[in-house]
């Protein structure tokens, strides 16, 4: 959610323009800072983010990306196996160059991506690498007994720029970079055959994110609390079940726009019955980031705060006398970068039982968080701050 001033905004962020009337009530009467989830040194995203805003100290935990994402999907891994991140991805020739188009192959259905991804599999999946699909873009390719120690580069991070200087290198790298290839001639012949796919903003696959599976001591044993976790989004999922959290699957939850906020608000509440602690990722405002278009982000922001907040806020208020609730970002997306970056971001706890806090600032965004005056450096640490009492 978390931005930079945008021009066409008169210098204001997508957050502090966008309407958000239920953060704005909700900050008033609440615990306002920055925190940092990204420790020095390591990369802004959503992995080393989530586990972060969960309460693992990165440095100690993460093991890269995709082996969280495979946990999600079910897949077993060997302590031998390197697992990478498999994205369809849309990338295009201009003048004998080749540029990364786009990491999500247009946000592409999850119906047409399980059959391309099928197919893919037929082609090439052998007792060393098997592939896996996922949801939309995201996939998992297993590399029985492989390498890990080669560069790779998120997509996202290269967008309209030249993919040559990006692709994987190091020991082992040519058996990818052959995967890659092959992979590319039988999309290309997928999309010929299948009229309803030609138009598929999708010509390849990208390896990135690789790692072996993490050991996570349970979110129970660290915090005395049992809970849930709810997000579209493979990545979130797996962090949730390698932390013993109880992941609920929401229908139609997509991980942007159009996904099904309602169905995500209800599923949250009913789980709180018989948990304590519920966590609802929503993935719109980074992917908008992403998209470098500050209108949907602002739009995004919007439906976070009228669609999830207020329902969740109100509907907090009529069953429970005592509640919390905690608001922050993992990292912010800003438009201007369509990739992630280093800012600390606001935070808000909300404690039903406290005296309400008065602010100067009566609104939530990144101005007024720096302004409050509260400096948290190791974010994985907010989450006690948050369980406290
Ligand atoms: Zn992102």
């Amino acid at each position: 959610m978390p931005d930079r001033p945008i021009k066409e905004l008169d210098g204001q962020t997508p957050l502090e323009a966008a309407n958000t009337p239920n953060m704005d009530e909700l900050v008033k009467l609440s615990e306002m800072g920055i925190v940092n989830h990204i420790p020095k040194g390591m990369k802004s995203g959503s992995d080393i983010g989530n586990l972060s805003v969960l309460g693992y100290d990165p440095n100690k935990y993460f093991t890269g990306r995709s082996p969280l994402e495979a946990e999600s999907i079910g897949i077993k891994l060997e302590p031998t196996d390197i697992c990478y991140r498999c994205n369809l991805v849309n990338i295009v020739n201009q003048n004998g160059k080749e540029y990364m188009d786009d990491h999500s192959a247009g946000h592409i259905e999850s119906e047409l991506s399980k059959r391309i991804i099928i197919e893919l599999k037929n082609e090439f999946e052998n007792d060393e690498f098997k592939i896996h699909h996922g949801v939309s873009y995201r996939h998992i390719l297993v590399w029985k007994n492989g390498m890990s120690n080669l560069e790779t580069t998120a997509p996202h991070d290269i967008l309209e720029k030249e993919i040559n200087p990006f692709l994987p290198t190091g020991p082992g790298s040519v058996r990818l970079r052959d995967l890659m290839r092959q992979a590319r001639i039988k999309i290309k012949k997928i999309k010929g055959s299948n009229p309803n796919m030609k138009n598929l903003k999708c010509s390849d696959i990208w390896l990135w994110g690789q790692g072996k599976k993490p050991n996570l001591p349970s979110f129970n044993s660290i915090h005395n609390i049992h809970g849930s976790m709810i997000s579209a989004v493979d990545l979130l999922k797996g962090i949730g079940k390698l932390a013993g959290l109880n992941v609920i699957e929401v229908e139609g939850a997509t991980g942007y726009l159009d996904t099904n906020y309602d169905g995500k608000v209800q599923s949250a509440l009913q789980s709180l019955i018989e948990n304590d602690f519920c966590m609802i990722h929503i993935e719109a405002p980074d992917e908008t980031g992403h998209e470098g278009d500050y209108k949907k982000k602002m739009q995004a922001i919007v439906d976070l705060d009228k669609k999830v907040i207020g329902p969740i806020y109100n509907g907090l208020k009529k069953e429970y006398n005592e509640y919390k609730i905690c608001i922050v970002s993992d990292h912010p997306t800003p438009v201007e970068l369509r990739t992630h970056s280093y800012e600390y971001v606001p935070y808000m706890i909300f404690d039903s039982r406290l005296p309400k806090i008065n602010h100067k600032q009566q609104t939530f965004n990144e101005k007024s968080a720096n302004e409050a005056d509260l400096i948290r450096d190791n974010g994985h640490e907010l989450i006690s701050t948050f369980f406290k009492n």
